[in-house]
C-alpha cells in the first residue's frame, strides 16, 4: 500500500534516520518533523506526524490540531468485524458506513476523537452543521463551551475522548430514530470496549438512554453510577444548556464534580473482579 501519507511517513522516518546518523540533533530532529505538513487536498485537511509517531490533524475551517488516523493507512482488505476492530478501523468502517439512512445526507461522518487511553469519555448526540463540515465532534459554539467546562476543572479537550451514539448528521439536527441509533451501536460499544474509560459522561438524552433507559435528565443529571468498572454520569448537553440558561449553572456544577468521580472511579477499578464486564453487557 503507497500512497501520500506513506510517502509521508517515509520522510518522516528518513529524518529521524539523519538524527539516528549523528547528522543532526535530537532537538533539530523534532523542530523539523514539527514543521512538516501534508495537505489533504480533497477536504481542505492539514496532517501532521509528531515526533513521537502519532498523527495530528487540523480540519479545514478549524485552528486547532487534534489527534487522529489517516484512513488512507488503515487496509480495508483485513477489516474484522467491528466488535474486532481497533480505533483506526473503526473510524474506517465509520467513513464508509451505509448501515442507516442517515449516510446519504452526511458530508463527513464523525466517529469520535482523543486519545486511546482517555479516562474520561464524552458521549453526544450527533453531529451538527459544523462537525459533518469538519469530521469533528463537538466544534462549533457547543463545543466551545464543551471546552470551557473542561478547563474549569483543569482539562483540556485533548485529554478526553469525544464521540456521539450515531456518527453522521441527522437531517435539520433532528433527534435520531431508533433504528439509526441501533444501526450505529456497535461502533460506539467497540469504542468504549477499547478505550475503556474511568468515567464516561453522557451529554443529553440519547445518550443517557444508552445506560440509564427512561430516565429523566433532569432528576438524574450530575449523579454518577457505577456501571461495572466505571462510572456513568448523565449531564445536560451543552447545546442544550446554551439555549436554556436555566440549565446552565447545573452543567457547570455538574463539571466540579468530575475530578472526584475521576478519582474514585481509579480506585475501584483497581479492585474490581472480572465479572463486572458482564455487567457492562446488560447496557
Ligand atoms: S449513523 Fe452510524 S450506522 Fe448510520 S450510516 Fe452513519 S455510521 Fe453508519
Amino acid at each position: 500500500m503507497s500512497n501520500k501519507f506513506t510517502e509521508f511517513q517515509d520522510q518522516v522516518e528518513a529524518i529521524k534516520a539523519r538524527c539516528a546518523g549523528g547528522e543532526i540533533n535530537e532537538a533539530e530532529r523534532d523542530a523539523a518533523l514539527r514543521q512538516m505538513r501534508l495537505e489533504d487536498e480533497w477536504w481542505g485537511d492539514a496532517w501532521m506526524l509528531s515526533p513521537r509517531g502519532e498523527w495530528f490533524r487540523k480540519a479545514k475551517g478549524s485552528d486547532s490540531w487534534v489527534r487522529d488516523y489517516p484512513l488512507e493507512l488503515v487496509d480495508p482488505a483485513s477489516l474484522p468485524p467491528v466488535p474486532f476492530m481497533d480505533l483506526p478501523q473503526i473510524a474506517y468502517a465509520v467513513h464508509n458506513c451505509t448501515r442507516c439512512a442517515l449516510h446519504q445526507g452526511r458530508t463527513r461522518a464523525v466517529p469520535g476523537e482523543g486519545p486511546a487511553n482517555a479516562a474520561v469519555m464524552f458521549i453526544g448526540e450527533g453531529p451538527g452543521f459544523n462537525e459533518d463540515k469538519q469530521g469533528r465532534p463537538f466544534v462549533g459554539a457547543a463545543g466551545k463551551f464543551l471546552e470551557e467546562l473542561l478547563h474549569g476543572i483543569g482539562f483540556k479537550r485533548e485529554d478526553v475522548f469525544i464521540a456521539n451514539v450515531v456518527k453522521c448528521r441527522p437531517p435539520n439536527n433532528r433527534d435520531p430514530e431508533p433504528d439509526e441509533l441501533a444501526a450505529c451501536k456497535d461502533y460506539l460499544d467497540r469504542q468504549v470496549e477499547l478505550i475503556d474509560p474511568k468515567v464516561i459522561v453522557t451529554l443529553g438524552r440519547f445518550s443517557m438512554y444508552r445506560y440509564f433507559p427512561g430516565a429523566s435528565i433532569t432528576k438524574i443529571h450530575g449523579q454518577a453510577q457505577r456501571v461495572g468498572n466505571r462510572l456513568v454520569v448523565p449531564m445536560f448537553h451543552p447545546a442544550a444548556a446554551l439555549h436554556q440558561p436555566k440549565w446552565r449553572p447545573l452543567l457547570i456544577e455538574d463539571f466540579q464534580k468530575l475530578p472526584q468521580y475521576i478519582e474514585e472511579a481509579r480506585a475501584f477499578s483497581q479492585e474490581v473482579d472480572p465479572s463486572s464486564a458482564t455487567q457492562l453487557n446488560l447496557f
